[in-house]
């Protein structure tokens, strides 16, 4: 009897498991006069931690890792101003959903399958005063079942003892996981775009054998601005390249162009690019409140002034070498105050390899004979870059 019952529960395990990840099968919003309730339909009962977050208000959802089944859209509208899902660290996804307004949770509860209803998290949220949503907050617990534990940080392992003197390069593709990045005018994520670049980037430079390569993400996570920076000079970067796709208004601009760090914008334009780049952990759901503000010193001021330097000469070698193969933005070599740049000791800058929402421009930039171009472009201009500081160190 004991084995059977044993036997017929390894079975069932089998069977679950044959299922693969856990998945959300589908998201409906129901408007209500006091409140709305939002459902997730998933394939298994999810465990979960859920909070909120002000400035911009937002409703964040900490699942274990899940699969979002294509086709399933994120309503928008009403209350909620838009949703995004994706993977926030190893072994957590995240649903983030921007709030038009200061909110509370009422009520919180997962039902089991019924009828042709799969298992269901509810949530019910309403709206309440800024006032009351920072006076509950103080009290508000996370809700949260027991035993999803906090995400894991992502654990890299310190950085083997140089054991060869050959520059390390980061490259950064922009954005990830919970935070997709620009939309194209085809519908497809700056994050997955960057990443292809990114990945090319990668292969070339190692392929010469000159460089060691760290990435800062190799699959579609999230990995925060300061994460990004960290990952840099924990390896003792010589250069730190961020890779990204734009986005405008107007569908006709488009054109390649190169960002490096001031204080300063040196226009209108780059300036609403860094505050939209630098947006990024606010669109993974990180709380940003109370974060105590940078102490900047004399001595990290002079470190930091000699690293423009080293980043704007890079710049300058990139947007040339650039210029060569594809078309550029007017005037670029852009300054900003980019956030993922403001590494004090590591020379870094950000390119945007061209205009998602320029209709000819997007149909190029996802072609890979396009990407080849730009990263052969790049990698030219790293080349440059090196011999240029080898000759120097002669001198
Ligand atoms: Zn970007």
């Amino acid at each position: 009897m004991f084995r059977a019952a044993l036997t017929c529960c390894l079975w069932v395990f089998m069977l679950s498991s044959a299922w693969g990840q856990p998945s959300v099968t589908g998201v409906r919003v129901g408007e209500h006069p006091d409140k709305i309730r939002f459902v997730m339909e998933l394939t298994e009962a999810p465990r979960y931690r859920v909070f909120t977050l002000p400035d911009p208000f937002r409703v964040v959802i900490d699942l274990p890792e899940l699969e979002w089944r294509p086709g399933v859209d994120m309503p928008g509208g009403g209350l909620i101003a838009a949703m995004r899902f994706g993977l926030f660290a190893p072994g957590t996804s995240r649903v983030v959903l921007d709030m038009r307004e200061p909110v509370r949770i009422k009520k919180l509860f997962v039902l089991p399958p019924k009828g042709k209803y799969p298992h269901r998290f509810v949530l019910d949220i309403e709206p309440i005063s800024r006032k009351a949503f920072f006076a509950g907050r103080r009290r508000a617990p996370l809700l949260s079942s027991p035993p999803l534990a906090p995400p894991r940080a992502v654990v890299l392992a310190p950085p083997k003892p140089r054991t060869d003197d050959r520059p390390v390069i980061v490259i950064d593709p922009g954005h990830g996981g919970v935070d997709p990045g620009a939309r194209s005018i085809s519908g497809a994520n700056e994050k997955d775009i960057a990443l292809k670049y990114a990945l090319e980037l990668r292969r070339r430079l190692t392929a010469t054998g000159q460089y060691r390569v760290v990435m800062t993400r190799t699959k579609d996570i999230f990995v925060s601005l300061r994460g990004r920076r960290e990952i840099a000079q924990r390896h003792g970067a010589a250069l730190f390249v961020s890779v990204h796709a734009n986005n405008h208004d107007s569908h006709k601009i488009r054109g390649a162009s190169v960002y490096t760090l001031s204080e300063s914008a040196s226009d209108a334009e780059a300036k609403s690019l860094a505050a939209k780049e630098n947006k990024a952990d606010i669109v993974a759901g990180i709380d940003l409140t109370g974060q105590p503000e940078v102490v900047v010193d004399i001595l990290r001021d002079l470190v930091q002034r000699e690293t423009m330097n080293l980043s704007k000469r890079f710049a300058n070698m990139l947007v040339k070498d650039l210029g060569k193969v594809t078309r550029l933005l007017r005037n670029t070599h852009r300054f900003a105050g980019f956030a993922v740049l403001k590494s004090p000791v590591v020379p870094s800058v950000l390119v945007e390899v061209g205009y998602l929402s320029n209709r000819k421009e997007e149909r190029l930039l996802r072609t890979p004979k396009h990407r080849q171009t730009i990263v052969g472009a790049t990698l030219r201009a790293i080349d440059e870059y090196f011999s240029w500081q080898k000759a120097l160190n002669k001198t």
